[in-house]
């Protein structure tokens, strides 16, 4: 069964009376070497790590062809769907695969920390999914700020502007409040484009996937990791503005004459822009700022 056959999907779609959401950011993929691409990427990485049992969790299987290559790799996939009339589509697809599971519900709205947690005693658990667009950022970032303790890595195929950002380095690319988080969990690796003629619906603009390769304790120290994401927020909260502006609109409660002392103490000019920072950079901001009485 080649799930990636246009006119199969189409056909499926029309005999289970459904057709693509754009609502919920359903692009399904149309071309098989792209889902068998992916999950090698997600599985490689994940074996070289764990001999342990092998789980990934898939958001958005939407007719299963990504899930289809995950389940020949891993020994359990469990895949979330939130569109209900996807569910006996997902019967049919994967109807050989007895190591697969689908849960219908929205992913933002688990108790995702509970939900990882309760597989992590049996399993090394990784994340792998062509992400709906429409959420990608809160996607990513509830998988990082409550579940990163029990996963390994995050394979995501999202937009390529995102994955630029998600890539950046205070050199290079598109850098923010994002960049700068995921290098304290990570290190996140652009492998592959994909363009929009390999979707159903086409999207407007190019994807890319990338592979979020997390560390098992962050690299760098902090005091206070509440602190390092509000130095983060606060440093990105202006974009167009100065680290000590930007810092002084979101710290109201702090003088901006504290704030330019405890820029100027990390060695940096009172001019430096927020996307100069590397997060070794912002956790010894965050312990400064945490120093303030
Ligand atoms: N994996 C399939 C593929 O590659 O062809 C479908 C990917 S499609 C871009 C995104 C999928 O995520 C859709 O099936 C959509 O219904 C599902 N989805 C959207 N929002 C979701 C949410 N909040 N929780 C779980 N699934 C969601």
């Amino acid at each position: 069964m080649n799930l990636c056959d246009i006119s199969f999907v189409k056909r499926l779609m029309a005999k289970h009376q459904t057709g693509t959401k754009k609502s919920f950011g359903q692009n399904f993929l149309i071309n098989k070497e792209i889902p068998e691409a992916i999950a090698e990427a997600s599985y490689s990485y994940h074996r070289s790590l764990s001999n342990k049992k092998s789980l990934v969790v898939e958001i958005g299987p939407g007719i299963g062809c990504l899930t289809y290559e995950l389940a020949g790799c891993y020994d359990k996939v469990i895949a979330i769907e939130i569109d209900s009339t996807l569910l006996p589509i997902l019967d049919e697809t994967l109807a050989e695969f007895e190591n697969v599971e689908i849960i219908n519900c929205d992913f933002l709205k688990m108790d995702i920390e509970d939900f990882f947690k309760s597989y992590s005693e049996e399993y090394d658990i990784s994340v792998c999914a062509n992400l709906p667009y429409y959420i990608t950022t809160p996607i990513i970032m509830a998988l990082l700020e409550r579940a990163r303790g029990y996963l390994k890595s995050i394979t995501v195929m999202v937009q390529k502007e995102v994955a630029d950002r998600l890539c950046a380095t205070t050199k290079k690319g598109d850098y923010g409040a994002i960049t700068a988080s995921i290098a304290y969990y990570g290190e996140a690796k652009k492998l592959f484009d994909v363009s929009p003629d390999n979707f159903l619906p086409a999207p407007k603009v190019t994807s890319s996937v990338v592979r979020i390769e997390l560390y098992d304790k962050p690299k760098y120290k902090v005091n206070d990791e509440e602190m390092l994401f509000k130095a983060i927020q606060g440093a990105f909260c202006q974009r167009r503005k100065t680290l000590l502006n930007s810092l002084s609109s979101y710290f109201g409660n702090i003088s901006k004459d504290k704030l330019g002392e405890v820029i100027l103490s990390l060695g940096f000019g009172e001019s430096i822009r927020g996307e100069k920072l590397d997060i070794e950079d912002f956790c010894k901001l965050a312990d400064k700022l945490g120093e303030i009485k």
